[in-house]
């Protein structure tokens, strides 16, 4: 059986030992967001995902979403639980207080969302592209759909989707077919045919609202000629009151390999009746705005699956008993050691613990940069803070859900058979994670972004901003003796990072092939290096700590740390070798060779 219990120790750790969360109580604004709130805030939240939303996971797994006449059910347990959830204020938390948000910060939305996806990943969709459709709204929208449409969002009475996939387009947005034409009284028809969308229809709210992505017909081709429009299901009054049935239906749902209580919905557009967002021909930007904050989203999916898989393989592993200890029986009163014993077991636990934690602390950091981005009176902070989350998130929505769906099939593995048996849970996370290295842009297309468009911009800004503090942390804490074994192999990692960016900006410069062979690779070096980074802040953190009444949490810390700079960080060498081997090997066959 899977269990799972919110790490609210570990936020705290992260949070207030590690990254002075305190810090956000200064920004305008904010002066309500101390540790003690966020602390509290996460409790409260912890009750509702470990009681409320993690016992429906499985049955709504085994259930799935059913499609009848154009209208979808969710499981059985998921309309109350989403009432439970907005009574809860949980879909206001970080929106802003002119449409009946709290105005908490992104941080802790971050941790939430975290939580949201262990407990039950499907669940959380629903809401999560919610959040993504006001986020687009909030920045993009006009002062009438803000007014109209934004508080429902906020109070979580109506649903958002995003409408991108088409049958012939997935990553290439440019071969949208998807028609808008203007009604001539300010208004737009959209016809078309939308595929794979989540949460498209389901009986979660009274409404819902897509955002969709369309062609005018003066439209230029590719992706600068696609705007974006808003659709609701059911038309809405200047007074806010529902009207008519919009020319929007849900044609069929998907049957698919995990997050089956997630509706994934064939969606017909027949001339329904539709407002602009933003510009003509700008939605892309207004889109990349919701893809921005759904990547991150994913990302804490991948987190939220690791710590569940985690949690459930060490209470399986600290139960299960086969076989003795190497150097003999560690419970020589019961029939056989518990598999923890076996150095190969200890070797995955520890690979699942070592990511989870680090990227936690990872995913925080960034977290602090979006509301320093929004909030800080320094313009120099906002703009700097702001790259940061931009050159981290690829990086953020690649790595932790490679590491998500690699801590799930760890999980199978320690389990045995029984991993593999569908009762006992652990196949569901595999499954439920797997889709979160393909959407929202597949991991190969983060790697591409960040090597081709976040590593050249402004002749490399955006990777100075992560170089100069781990340059700077390096320096200041070398020579200090006890943090040695955590400093050294960081300022490894980090010079073969170096290295590595100079190889592929010089040679991506020459032949995109380069850097296009080189992306994935120099993305995972990247990640290693920031984990480490994280790492080496977490040591530093708990070494003085390890006499106190905590001692344990510190001295795991600790060890965990030395794991991962010993065991997991020395890959950025192989890496390192890879990515200088160049693209001719990975371009020299024919496609008739393959
Ligand atoms: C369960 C589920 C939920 C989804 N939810 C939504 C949603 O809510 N809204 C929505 O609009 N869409 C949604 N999608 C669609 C999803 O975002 C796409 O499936 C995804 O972007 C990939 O597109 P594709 O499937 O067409 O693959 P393709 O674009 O055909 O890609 C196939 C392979 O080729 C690679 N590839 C493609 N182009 C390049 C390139 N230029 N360089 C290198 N490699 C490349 C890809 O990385 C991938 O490995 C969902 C999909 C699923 C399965």
């Amino acid at each position: 059986m899977t269990v799972y219990k919110a790490p609210l120790r570990d936020y705290r750790f992260v949070l207030e030992e590690v990254l002075a969360v305190e810090q956000l109580a200064k920004l305008p604004g904010f002066a309500d967001a101390t540790p003690e709130i966020f602390a509290a805030v996460l409790e409260e939240g912890s009750r509702l995902c470990e009681e409320v939303l993690f016992p429906l996971n499985r049955s709504g797994d085994e259930e799935g979403c059913t499609y009848e006449n154009g209208t979808v059910r969710t499981p059985k347990g998921f309309k109350e639980a989403y009432d439970a959830f907005c009574a809860g204020g949980w879909t206001s938390l970080a929106c802003d207080p002119a449409y009946g948000g709290q105005g908490l910060p992104y941080t802790l939305n971050f941790c939430m969302e975290e939580m949201i996806s262990a407990a039950n990943m499907s669940f959380g969709m629903y809401p999560g592209l919610s959040h993504g459709a006001y986020r687009a709204l909030m920045m993009h929208g006009s002062d009438e759909q803000k007014s109209r449409y934004l508080q429902h969002l906020v109070d979580g009475s109506w649903a958002g989707t995003m409408c991108l996939t088409e049958p012939q387009c997935g990553t290439d947005l440019g071969l949208i077919r998807s028609k808008a034409e203007p009604r001539g009284d300010g208004k737009y028809k959209i016809s078309g045919t939308k595929i794979f969308i989540s949460a498209g229809e389901h009986d979660l709210t009274e409404n819902i609202l897509h955002l969709v992505l369309a062609r005018l017909p003066d439209a230029p081709s590719g992706t600068r000629g696609i705007s974006l429009f808003l659709v609701p299901k059911f038309l809405v009054a200047a007074d806010g009151s529902l009207g008519a049935r919009n020319g929007v239906r849900c044609g069929s749902i998907e049957h698919k390999m995990g997050i089956k209580a997630s509706s994934t919905c064939v969606m017909n557009f027949d001339e329904a009746e539709a407002t602009l967002v933003g510009k003509p021909h700008s939605g892309m930007r207004a889109m990349f705005t919701m893809m921005n904050s759904a990547r991150l989203g994913v990302a804490l999916q991948g987190l939220g699956l690791g710590e569940v898989a985690y949690q459930s393989a060490r209470a399986y592993a600290l139960e299960r008993l086969q076989g003795r200890a190497l150097k003999g029986s560690a419970a020589p009163d019961k029939a056989a050691d518990p598999i923890i014993v076996h150095p190969d077991v200890r070797r995955m636990l520890l690979t699942m613990k070592a990511h989870n934690e680090a990227s936690r602390a990872l995913a925080c950091w960034v977290g602090l940069q979006i509301d320093i981005a929004e909030r800080h009176p320094d313009p120099a902070e906002r703009d700097s803070a702001e790259d940061l989350v931009a050159l981290m998130t690829p990086i953020l929505k690649s790595y932790l859900t490679d590491g998500g769906s690699e801590a799930a099939n760890f999980g199978v593995q320690i389990m045995g058979g029984h991993g593999y048996i569908r009762e006992n849970g652990m196949e569901q996370l595999v499954r439920d994670a797997r889709i979160t290295q393909i959407y929202e842009g597949t991991n190969g297309i983060q790697a591409l972004d960040l090597v081709g468009r976040k590593m050249p911009v402004h002749m490399g800004r955006l990777m100075r901003r992560f170089f100069h503090p781990v340059d700077h942390f390096v320096a200041k804490h070398k020579a200090i003796a006890e943090l040695q074994e955590f400093v050294v192999p960081l300022a490894k990692a980090f010079g073969k990072l170096q290295q590595a960016t100079l190889l592929v900006a010089q040679r991506g410069l020459a032949d995109p092939d380069e850097a296009g062979a080189a992306a994935s690779d120099y993305l995972k070096l990247f990640a290693l290096t920031a984990l480490a980074y994280m790492w080496a802040l977490m040591a530093k953190a708990s070494l003085p700590k390890t006499a106190g009444d905590d001692a344990g949490f510190y001295l795991g810390k600790l060890a965990t740390a030395r794991f991962f700079m010993t065991r997991i960080l020395p890959q950025t060498s192989s890496l390192l070798t890879i990515i200088s081997a160049g693209a001719k090997p990975v371009m020299a066959l024919d496609a008739e060779g393959f």
